[in-house]
């Protein structure tokens, strides 16, 4: 444990003198980063949910200052902790959300139909999590292997049946699996790419693990829709890139990877899924989806500086107005709590500083957080049947993402007339 602590602090060493050099680079190409996308300020890592016992102590933060790459756009952030450090004791399980869990089957319906896959044939997920969505390969009888550096959500995807390789992925790990007979003939990677420490060794590696004339997809958040809805609260220590098409697509090309399909889902307020294939695998021709999308990323400027350096000013405006709202609320003796306790309510509530000021009390289904209080504001996280019980005013929604999910849940907290709040892209209360 000690010696955990002791690497972490000379890491950190080792970034800010980076960063107060100048140096730090393009995780991608190398290329010197000197521009800003946004700055959020200093935050606490936003999982590191702290205990009663914790309260009194110091906290680590860190800064969440975005950059964006001069030569090839990839927005990101300097990496200030170790992902082993972020990763290994993992507060986030994939199937306390309804919604994912449905989304993730419909998913399995769908692939594994397009691919014809069957008993002979290997589906290997990238940070597996505990096995939400393996499962469902399992139900049909396909072979799955999920890979996971966090030891207690892997232990409950064993649990379920997924059998999982409790480690972080890359050329290394995929060598491995070859070596074992585990090559893939469907790769998945569901919001794990933006929070990949070396970007070129983890996609090397799905080159390495992926069959001659497999396929890999991939989900993350649109830039675009980041930029577009203000989704600033969807930037945290864990994520360190952010991408569109235009860039994605030049990261798999320099590991002989071809994007060759995509979708655009509503997933994480808007994410695309990309398919990739070996470049040699000439069996499936690009689709008329991707030329489209890259063309609407050209027209929005995703090739142009000043379309980046233009975003801080309009995530400054949604904190002037989600402030404005509250102390209006909090004048008239309005009693706020919020719903939910996710990483990017962490990052909304550090950088617009609200505290118990503003939010009673916050509540959430997963039972790791309760009793526990959110990094940095030190909101106390109860069980979903606090909201019954004191009656709030106004629901503060910090998922926004699963907003429709959660005003259902709650549809019983209109008959005391309280009302929802969904803070970006502008705070507004919801009819
Ligand atoms: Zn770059």
């Amino acid at each position: 444990m000690s010696n955990t602590l002791v690497m972490d602090e000379r890491e950190l060493k080792a970034g800010q003198t980076n960063s107060t050099a100048t140096t730090a680079r393009c995780l991608f190409c190398k290329a010197p980063l000197r521009h800003t996308f946004v700055d959020l300020g200093m935050s606490p890592l936003c999982e590191s949910y702290v205990t009663r016992e914790q309260l009194n102590k110091m906290e680590p933060f860190y800064p969440l200052h975005v950059k964006v790459c001069e030569k090839c756009f990839l927005v990101q952030l300097e990496q200030y902790v170790s992902a082993e450090h972020i990763f290994t004791e993992y507060a986030y399980f994939s199937s306390f959300s309804e919604s994912w869990l449905r989304h993730s089957s419909n998913y399995v319906d769908m692939i594994s139909g397009r691919l014809g896959l069957g008993s002979q044939s290997l589906a290997v997920e990238l940070a597996s999590n505990d096995g939400y969505l393996l499962q469902y390969f399992v139900d049909k009888g396909i072979p799955v292997l999920g890979v996971e550096p966090a030891v207690n959500v892997a232990k409950v995807a064993e649990q379920k049946g997924v059998s999982t390789l409790v480690k972080f992925f890359g050329c290394q790990t995929a060598l491995e699996m070859v070596a074992n007979g585990q090559m893939a003939d469907l790769v998945v990677g569901n919001n794990v790419l933006a929070q990949v420490p070396d970007i070129n060794d983890f996609v090397g590696g799905i080159r390495v693990v992926l069959k001659p004339g497999g396929i890999a997809t991939l989900e993350f958040p649109h830039l675009v829709r980041l930029m577009q809805e203000n989704q600033y609260d969807t930037i945290y220590h864990e994520h360190f890139s952010y991408f569109s098409l235009i860039t994605v697509e030049k990261i798999f090309a320099a590991h002989g990877l071809v994007l060759f399909d995509v979708d655009e889902i509503p997933t994480h307020g808007g994410s695309i899924r990309i398919y990739l294939r070996h470049v040699e695998d000439i069996s499936k021709p690009i689709a008329p989806a991707v030329v489209a999308l890259r063309e609407r990323e050209l027209k929005a400027g995703l090739d142009r500086m000043n379309t980046y350096t233009n975003f801080a000013e309009q995530v400054i405006e949604s904190k002037r107005a989600l402030l404005e709202l509250l102390i209006g609320l909090r004048r008239e003796r309005k009693v706020v709590a919020g719903y939910g306790a996710p990483g990017k309510g962490n990052t909304l509530l550090n950088y617009c500083g609200i505290r118990t000021d503003f939010l009673e009390f916050t509540v959430d289904r997963n039972p790791y957080k309760h009793g526990r209080f959110l990094p940095g504001t030190h909101i106390p996280i109860h069980p979903v049947e606090r909201i019954p019980e004191r009656k709030p005013d106004y629901i503060l929604i910090l998922p926004w993402n699963l907003k429709d999910e959660i005003v259902r849940q709650l549809a019983y907290a209109r008959e005391w007339g309280a009302k929802f709040i969904v803070p970006v892209p502008v705070a507004r209360i919801l009819d």
